[in-house]
């Protein structure tokens, strides 16, 4: 029996999309499936660093201000705040702006990129299972959708979120993906509503990016500019706050003077943090994007991770189709040396900070963010290496 697709992707969301994109603009037949139509919302900060800005340019030959002219971009501010609960910590601007999207916005741009590429769609659409199957035509794999079709292709990829139902044929503990597994928690205020409220707290206002430790005990809190809006949210390990994070979301909500009663409108959404698969590929199926836990155990950056692992998984299964061995080894490899080097080292980093933070020693964490000053920053937006703050190429982001 032939194949209906050389490859089915499950998830447009950034990981999807570029995946989708580079396959089927190098003339696979590539099938996209998603459960939500487009545009769709998603959860997120949508915070894009310096490495994102450059990957978005060489995937869609858009720079910065195009991709602000192009409304795909929504804010930029290079001001930035770190505090330990109400105490600043270090703050100033950065050499380079930290961009900011609406993922409705950036997700469906990405996609019609990926559509005119000539990757088709099923949107609105299930993906129910997935299963190895070796017939007549050779092994190949098999997707049930939740219309009752069963498509067939040679390479299956999931790209379906931090809840991937893909990664379920994968033998993986569900105790080990826990173990690192976080929560976040995210609420929109509008600027007027802002305004409106006498006691609202200054970090609301001024249109920089202000991160909070203290909060929580491994993770922190933010407000993110927009345009129209802030964004207010918190993060961390779940198993370090238990059940905590909506009480502490309220009391982080006092905290900068807005009504307790945000926190009804608040969504909560799981996030990788510091679970990421080394060996995301198995058989005919591959892993990327949140699915295979690609998330900087850190900061909680994902958008970039998603959009290069995508890419990456792509470029696997084109260079060694007819060897499904060969195409896990690559990718496997490709994601060692891109990407879960710097993880590993953001581990090593975040473990020390974290314990200080549970401590309330605020001097170590204020003497390392000044010892670093303008390094951390470049580490951040992928200038530096979380390893030792060495600087690092342009082309490890951009190649
Ligand atoms: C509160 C919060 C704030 C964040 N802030 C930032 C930030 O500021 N900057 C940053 O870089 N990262 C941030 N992240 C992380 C970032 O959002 C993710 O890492 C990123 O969205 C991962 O992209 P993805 O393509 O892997 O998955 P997703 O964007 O989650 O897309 C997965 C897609 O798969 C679809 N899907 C799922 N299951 C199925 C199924 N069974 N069948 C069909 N379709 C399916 C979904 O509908 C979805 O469209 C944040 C995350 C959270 C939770």
């Amino acid at each position: 029996m032939a194949n209906d697709y050389d490859v089915i992707v499950a998830g447009c969301g950034p990981a999807g999309s570029v995946c989708g994109r580079v396959l089927a603009a190098s003339g696979l037949r590539v099938l996209a499936v998603d459960r939500s139509e487009f545009p769709r919302d998603k959860l997120c900060g949508g915070l894009l660093t310096w490495k994102s800005m450059q990957l978005l340019q060489r995937l869609t030959g858009l720079c910065a201000r195009d991709l602000c002219l192009a409304g795909i971009v929504d804010h930029a501010t290079p001001d930035y705040l770190i505090r330990y609960r109400g105490k600043p910590l270090t703050g100033g601007r950065t050499e380079y702006p930290f961009h900011f999207v609406k993922r409705r916005v950036l997700d469906a741009f990405l996609l019609n990129r990926a559509r005119e590429a000539g990757l088709a769609l099923a949107l609105g659409r299930e993906v129910r299972a997935v299963r190895e199957v070796d017939g007549a035509g050779g092994p190949s794999a098999t997707v049930s959708l939740d219309d009752g079709r069963v498509l067939r292709a040679g390479w299956i990829v999931g790209a379906d979120g931090v809840n991937s139902l893909v990664r379920r044929s994968f033998p993986l503990p569900a105790a080990t993906w826990r173990r690192n597994l976080g929560q976040a928690v995210e609420v929109h205020v509008a600027h007027e509503a802002v305004r409106a409220l006498p006691g609202a707290h200054e970090d609301l206002g001024r249109g920089r990016a202000v991160l909070y430790a203290g909060f929580l005990r491994a993770g922190y809190a933010w407000v993110l500019p927009n345009s129209d809006c802030v964004a207010v949210g918190l993060g961390g390990l779940i198993r370090s706050n238990g059940n905590a994070f909506k009480s502490i979301f309220m009391e982080f909500l006092r905290f900068l003077g807005l009504p307790e009663a945000l926190a009804d409108r608040a969504r909560a959404h799981p996030i990788p943090y510091g679970n990421y698969l080394r060996r995301p590929a198995r058989g005919r199926v591959l892993l990327c994007g949140d699915a295979a836990g690609l998330v900087e155990p850190f900061f909680g950056e994902g958008i970039y991770y998603a959009m290069r692992s995508g890419e990456l998984a792509a470029r696997a299964v084109l260079a060694h189709a007819a060897d499904p061995g060969a195409v896990a080894r690559a990718y496997a490899c490709a994601l060692e040396a891109h990407v879960l080097r710097e993880f590993d080292a953001s581990m090593r980093l975040r473990a020390p900070l974290y314990s200080c933070v549970r401590m309330s020693w605020i001097a170590p964490i204020a003497v390392f963010l000044g010892l670093g000053g303008n390094r951390l920053l470049e580490m951040v937006h992928g200038r530096r290496s979380f390893r030792f703050l060495r600087p690092l190429p342009a082309d490890p982001w951009v190649e």
